[in-house]
């Protein structure tokens, strides 16, 4: 049996999605005990310590099915928010919910755009569901609001726009955002990924939740795998008009969060301290990272994630590898056709030094 021969070409063609490498497997393979992994975007502070204790119960109950309707949690969210529960889809990370939207409008004989240097989950989906997909040139390694607007055509159905974005940093304005929408056909839907959003101290960056009251074709998708330190659970969500939470919620598997990720968002929602207590970290280390990539006389795409892309000025792999060496795991982005860059999430003050003298270490052998 062929059975590549008789699988959905659109899938067929898939590149699979290379997650950064773990830690576990660094120490494998070089019996390294130091490691930094700085590779995934990931809250270097650990999760807050209010959701030990909330997991202890939720394990308790490990043999129930979870709220498939995540009933608290969304009564939390639209409070937060200031939104209607049937606006809320959550998801198996937000990366679940991005898949639900593009389910709901993509398919054969329409059309996706993103941005060129724009996170590889867009392009991943709109291509599985055999949509064609529009990447348009970024400008500045950002993306070309403009241009997206001239890339529409009566088959678009929906443009990605992650804001910040990842694997970049770069980041659009409010009034960019609302020049963009006021411009844009209404039937066209916008998904704007906010996964860095609590991060953003920008004055003039948008609130993409307060956005989609005005504009009801704007999807905005959240997660609580960065800011609030739980990636491991996997839990994200989408605010929309409540028509297309509905459509969401048809495809969505009944208990795509578990009990744990439930339990500890609720947590983690009242923990405003630990979110303060990242978001300072993260500036901090934001510098840190900024002020030695300069005293290497490195440029890097100035950044409003918790991440950093740095410029070598040469293809990167040989770095990325003698860094791994050291114990330091960040991220090459070639796939994103930034081949001479590497993106290094922020650490603490710690391994952010860790870092530095590995990547001292590196050039000077290089
Ligand atoms: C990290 C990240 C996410 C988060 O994905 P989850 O599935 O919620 O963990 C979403 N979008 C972008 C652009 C990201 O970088």
């Amino acid at each position: 049996m062929d059975f590549i021969a008789s699988a959905n070409k659109a899938i067929v063609q898939l590149q699979p999605y290379q997650p950064g490498k773990p830690s576990d497997e660094l120490e494998r393979e070089l019996g390294l005990t130091r490691i930094s992994k700085l590779a995934s975007n990931e809250n270097p502070l650990g999760p807050s310590e209010k959701i030990n204790t909330c997991l202890g119960q939720a394990f308790q109950d490990l043999t129930r099915y979870p709220d498939g309707s995540a009933n608290q949690l969304k009564q939390k969210l639209s409070e937060l928010h200031q939104v209607e529960i049937d606006q809320i889809t959550v998801g198996n990370g937000s990366n679940d919910v991005l898949e639900l939207v593009a389910r709901v409008f993509l398919g054969p004989g329409t059309q996706a755009i993103v941005a060129q240097h724009s996170f590889v989950v867009f392009s991943l989906v709109t291509l599985a569901l055999d949509s064609q997909l529009t990447i348009v040139p970024a400008v500045n390694y950002g993306q070309d609001l403009s241009a997206t607007l001239a890339a529409v055509t009566p088959r678009t159905k929906m443009i990605f726009i992650a804001n910040p974005n990842n694997p970049t940093g770069t980041w659009l304005t409010e009034k960019a955002m609302r020049e963009f929408l006021d411009a844009l056909p209404g039937h066209v839907i916008v998904v704007l990924d906010q996964a860095y959003f609590e991060y953003v101290v920008e004055s003039d960056y948008p609130d993409g939740i307060a956005l989609s009251r005005e504009y009801p074709n704007l999807v905005v998708t959240r997660t609580f795998s960065k800011a609030y330190g739980l990636a491991s659970l996997r839990l994200g969500y989408a605010i929309s008009h409540r028509d297309i939470a509905d459509l969401m919620n048809r495809i969505r598997q009944p208990f795509n969060v578990n009990n744990m990720a439930l339990a500890a968002a609720m947590i983690a929602l009242d923990d405003q301290d630990y979110v303060n207590k990242s978001v300072q970290l993260n500036t901090a280390g934001m510098a840190q990272l900024s002020a030695m990539a300069s005293e290497l006389g490195l440029q890097v795409i100035p950044s409003v994630g918790n991440f950093l892309c740095v410029d070598f000025g040469r293809e990167a792999g040989p770095i990325y590898d003698g860094l791994l060496r050291e114990g330091v795991i960040v991220r090459p982005v070639g796939l994103y056709e930034l081949p001479s860059f590497l993106r290094v999430t922020i650490g603490t003050a710690e391994e952010n030094l860790h870092f530095f003298a590995a990547l001292k270490k590196v050039l000077d052998k290089q």
